[in-house]
Order: C-alpha cells, then sequence, then structure tokens
C-alpha cells in the first residue's frame, strides 16, 4: 500500500454509513490497540473520527498481523478491508482488516492516563492531537467562522491593522517592549484605533488578529496572546452598537447548537445551553450592577472596576450574557464618550458570559468630536503627539462612531463551557509558558 495514494476513504464518511459492506482503505495513527490470541483490535483515528479495526492473523497474514500488534500507540498505519457495520464497535462500524501495513512506527508515545497539567502543557504539540483538544480546535474554528459569516452578512470588511505599534492603545501597563531598531516598539494591546481609520473608507469594517497583553497575574481567563476581534462602524451609536453585539452572540450559538450539537455533546457541554442564547439580553448600569454585586456579597466599592469575582457573582445565575453599560469614565479608556444623560459615564458596554465566565465583549460610542478628544486626552495625562493620526481623524471628516472587542478565546470558553481559557488556544501564552 502507498500512504499518498487518493482512494483512502476518511472514517467520518464510514461512521455515516457510506462504505457499509464495501471494501475501503483507511489510514490514520493509532488511537489504542489490544490483541488476544490470533485477533487483534486496533482503534484508528484520522481527521474525521476514530474506527475499530479487527486484524485477523488469518486474513492479514504473518507480516501483517506483526505490522498491526507491535504498533505503539500514535504510530501510523493504513489498513484495507470490509466495512461491517456493528453495534458493539464505538461508532456502530467495524474494519474486517485484509492487509495491513505501517507508514511510521515511531517511538513509544510518551502520554499515557492521568498526566498532570504542567506534563500536558510541555507535550502540547503532542497533546493537540488528543479527541478532546481536536473537538475544542474544530469548535474554535467554527465559532470564528459563524462570526466571520455573520460580518460578511452584515456588510463589514475585514482589513489588517500592523501587530508593531509606536504607541500604546490603552493604558501601559500590559505593554510587551521591543526594540525597533533603536526606537521603542510595542506589541499591539488592540487594534481598535486603526480600526477607527478603517471606518472613514469602508464605514462597516472588522479587525481578527491577535492582541498582546503581558498578564501579570495567573487567571482561568487570561492570555499574553490571544485573538481578538474588533468590528467599528460609522453611523452607530451605542445602542446601535449594543445590538449589534446581540445579534452576532445569538447568530453564532444558535449555528452551534444547530449544526454541532454532536460536537457540543463530545465535549460535555448540552447544546440547549446554547440554543437558549436569544435576545434580548439584560442590560443594567455599572452602579446597579455594583450593587447586585454587593447585595451578593461582592468585596468591591463603587468606582472601582468590576473583576472576576464580582462578574462570577452577577453571572453565575444567568442563562443568557447580560450588558453592563454606563462606567464611570475615570476608569475607562480614553476614547469613550460620555454619555450626555449620566454625565461622569460613559456610552460603553461590558457583555458578561452566562455560568460565571464573565467578561467577553467590551465596547462604546466613541468620541468624535474634536474638543472633546484633546480635553479627555489632557484629562488622562496622555501624550497627543503619540495620537496624532487617531486625533486627525476628528479634524478630517469626523462622524457619530462606535465599536468593540472580543476575546475570541473567551467566547470559545464560554460556549463550550472550558474551565480555563488556556485549552482555547492551541498553544497558550501565559506568564510562565513559551513552549512548546
Ligand atoms: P479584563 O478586565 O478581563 O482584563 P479588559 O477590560 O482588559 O478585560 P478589554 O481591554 O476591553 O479587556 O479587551 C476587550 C476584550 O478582549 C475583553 O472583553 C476580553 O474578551 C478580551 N481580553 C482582554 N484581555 C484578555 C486576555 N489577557 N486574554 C484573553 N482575552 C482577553
Ligand atoms: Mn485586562
Amino acid at each position: 500500500m502507498d500512504p499518498l495514494a487518493t482512494d483512502f476513504v476518511h472514517i467520518g464518511s464510514i461512521l455515516a454509513g457510506f462504505h457499509n459492506n464495501k471494501a475501503v482503505k483507511v489510514r490514520g495513527w493509532v488511537h489504542r490497540s489490544r490483541t488476544s490470541g490470533g485477533l487483534a483490535f486496533i482503534v484508528v483515528r484520522d481527521s474525521t473520527g476514530v474506527l475499530q479495526c479487527a486484524v485477523k492473523k488469518d486474513a492479514a497474514g504473518d507480516k501483517g498481523f506483526e505490522d498491526a500488534t507491535s504498533a505503539f500507540v500514535e504510530s501510523t498505519i493504513m489498513l484495507e478491508g470490509i466495512v461491517k457495520e456493528d453495534k458493539r464497535a464505538p461508532g456502530g462500524f467495524e474494519l474486517a482488516v485484509e492487509k495491513v501495513q505501517l507508514i511510521g512506527k515511531g517511538e513509544p508515545f510518551p502520554i499515557a492516563k492521568d498526566q498532570s497539567v504542567e506534563f500536558l502543557l510541555d507535550t502540547r504539540h503532542l497533546w493537540l492531537r488528543s479527541q478532546r483538544l481536536t473537538s475544542i480546535m474544530k469548535s474554535r474554528y467554527l465559532i470564528m467562522k459563524y462570526l466571520r459569516e455573520f460580518f460578511d452578512s452584515e456588510g463589514f470588511w475585514e482589513l489588517a491593522p500592523p501587530m508593531i505599534t509606536g504607541a500604546a492603545c490603552e493604558g501601559g501597563s500590559t505593554l510587551f517592549e521591543m526594540d525597533y531598531f533603536g526606537q521603542k516598539a510595542y506589541l499591539t494591546q488592540s487594534s481598535q484605533l486603526y480600526a477607527e481609520v478603517f471606518t472613514t473608507a469602508l464605514e462597516k469594517v472588522y479587525v481578527l488578529a491577535p492582541s498582546f497583553r503581558a498578564e501579570p497575574s495567573r487567571t482561568v481567563r487570561h492570555l499574553c496572546e490571544y485573538w481578538h476581534l474588533e468590528p467599528e462602524m460609522a453611523f452607530y451609536d451605542q445602542k446601535m452598537n449594543m445590538e449589534l453585539q446581540e445579534k452576532m452572540l445569538v447568530h453564532v450559538a444558535q449555528r452551534m447548537a444547530t449544526n454541532h450539537a454532536d460536537l457540543l455533546q463530545s465535549l460535555g457541554r448540552d447544546p440547549d445551553k446554547l440554543r437558549k442564547i436569544k435576545g434580548p439580553f439584560k442590560r443594567m448600569t455599572y452602579s446597579d450592577a455594583v450593587e447586585l454585586a454587593i447585595s451578593r456579597g461582592a468585596n468591591i466599592k463603587m468606582g472601582q472596576d468590576i473583576g472576576a469575582d464580582e462578574e462570577a457573582l452577577l453571572t453565575k445565575d444567568e442563562d443568557k450574557p447580560v450588558f453592563v453599560t454606563n462606567f464611570p469614565k475615570d476608569i475607562k479608556a480614553f476614547y469613550m464618550r460620555e454619555d450626555p444623560g449620566n454625565p461622569g459615564t460613559v456610552l460603553n458596554a461590558d457583555v458578561l458570559a452566562p455560568e460565571a465566565h464573565g467578561e467577553i465583549i467590551g465596547g462604546s460610542e466613541r468620541i468624535w468630536e474634536y474638543d472633546e478628544l484633546m480635553a479627555r486626552i489632557a484629562e488622562q495625562h496622555l501624550n497627543p503627539k503619540d495620537y496624532y493620526w487617531y486625533i486627525d481623524l476628528r479634524k478630517y471628516g469626523p462622524f457619530p462612531h462606535s465599536g468593540f472587542g472580543l476575546g475570541i478565546e473567551r467566547l470559545v470558553k464560554w460556549m463550550l463551557g472550558l474551565d480555563h481559557i488556556r485549552d482555547a488556544i492551541p498553544f497558550p501564552r501565559t506568564i510562565n509558558r513559551l513552549y512548546p
């Protein structure tokens, strides 16, 4: 058998019943195996599923049986045989093997059962082929696909901002600094300011790119490198902005629940949790949220930022996301517009995901008038020189606009019901992990 031949079939199509009683060839990796006497069961995995293959010494020959029984977990293998429906086999089908041949035997696989979290992170490059991480990465892809599908259908353009920047976007505390030919430069913390530039030509735009933050503490929801979806819309106020976010989250949740219930179930996630995600979501102000959190035992004072503990108290009994609006303006970024109807607060909202997952989106209406922006830049002791190009947007053809930032891994963590954000990205970057 030739491993590069084009007539191999995928296990998924066997499990879907397309090849019953037919001769097929499969190739993949040994998931597990056991032998008793002249019969070996090799469970093989490819990118579409796992299939039990029964190898009889009589049928496969001595060399074939030797290949099958000497294979390690994760050895690469090719098998040819007849597909049989069999209720006892995982997936309901079994391959009655006639030919078997190793492609690459390799060495014994270092990951066995019950390994520590640290060991699995050290061997992440090998652990990524596990059933669980494979299902998570498929789900992550699908969630991103449905996000793009949504923005496409809403008439948005996707653009590419720089990842290396000269000025901090928001606050300097979590910046990764680098030497740029003798000048100080930074890895971007957010592409929002560039997304705002894009609106002046294309009106409705989004950026889907990494953001980098030197997060100093270990939490279950912070990465140092995460994927950030940042839509920005010309002629949108904050109300329209929130309605768009709601519609987007409903779209993705419904697509996942309807089209991928099996995938969700394989991860232990009840698809009904996502099927329930329908608008409208609850809206509460920052001050109501703080009072509610305090009444539930939170240790927070009015005026402080709402943190993970408060967010958990606010959302643990919710089954839909919640908007928290009107944060005090001095704890928020300089570009958020003050609410004329509620001075001292800004026209912003964080979206808190239910079941204690907490913040997944931060968004706001942006300051679009020159004087207002200059006043806020002065108030927050920023250097207008660093932002000359951003300020220019308020000089040449200014217009009301709004936008938001969504953390992809936070969304995946919530939608799949994961305990920790690190499993929502293939190679998590955290304070003490840079390899593999
Ligand atoms: P938090 O208070 O949780 O640190 P933030 O206020 O710093 O969040 P923003 O600056 O508003 O977050 O960023 C927008 C979105 O990016 C957040 O709502 C979140 O989904 C995501 N995000 C922010 N920091 C991280 C991080 N370190 N890892 C993963 N996602 C993040
Ligand atoms: Mn943060």
